[in-house]
């Protein structure tokens, strides 16, 4: 990132804290050389925290996996793409807006566990079965219980 006032490449970031606006997040910097301080606005998709897997290493967000993951739980689901798009754009907010630079696997699966839920009911089960690895079957049918208590919601 080059200095607006002195042109320098040395900058750093003088605040670790993401400020999401929109769909922009804010980042204040300060130049090393002439000690000018500016702010620099990134288009926030290019920013998605990284990811803290269950081992502990890093990787970087990977939306077409968590997309591959939703679309396998609504395979043969009636279930618009377009409903779909509109659970992973919210997911995406969802984490941004926590302006962590990092978060852990298992937060995107619950934020997952969530959104299918308010789709699909039977995609919800498929995925929290394999998420949540169900101990056993009266663990299975309680959560198929509680499903059915609860209303159901649609956007
Ligand atoms: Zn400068």
């Amino acid at each position: 990132m080059h200095c607006p006032f002195c042109g320098t490449h040395d900058t750093k970031v003088t605040d670790s804290r993401l400020v999401v606006e929109g769909d922009q997040v804010r980042r204040r910097r300060q130049c090393a050389a002439c000690g000018e301080r500016f702010t620099t606005y990134e288009t926030a998709e290019l920013i998605m925290p990284r990811v803290i897997k269950g081992d502990g290493s890093r990787e970087f967000f990977d939306e077409n996996k968590m997309r591959a993951g939703m679309l396998r739980a609504l395979e043969k689901r009636p279930v618009s793409a377009e409903a779909i798009e509109a659970a992973v754009e919210r997911i995406r907010q969802t984490l941004r807006a926590r302006g962590e630079r990092e978060i852990h696997a298992r937060d995107i699966g619950e934020a997952v566990m969530q959104a299918l839920k308010g789709l699909d009911q039977v995609a919800y089960i498929r995925f929290a079965s394999v998420y949540r690895r169900f101990q056993d079957i009266d663990e299975f049918r309680a959560e198929i219980d509680r499903l059915s208590r609860e209303p159901v919601h649609r956007d």
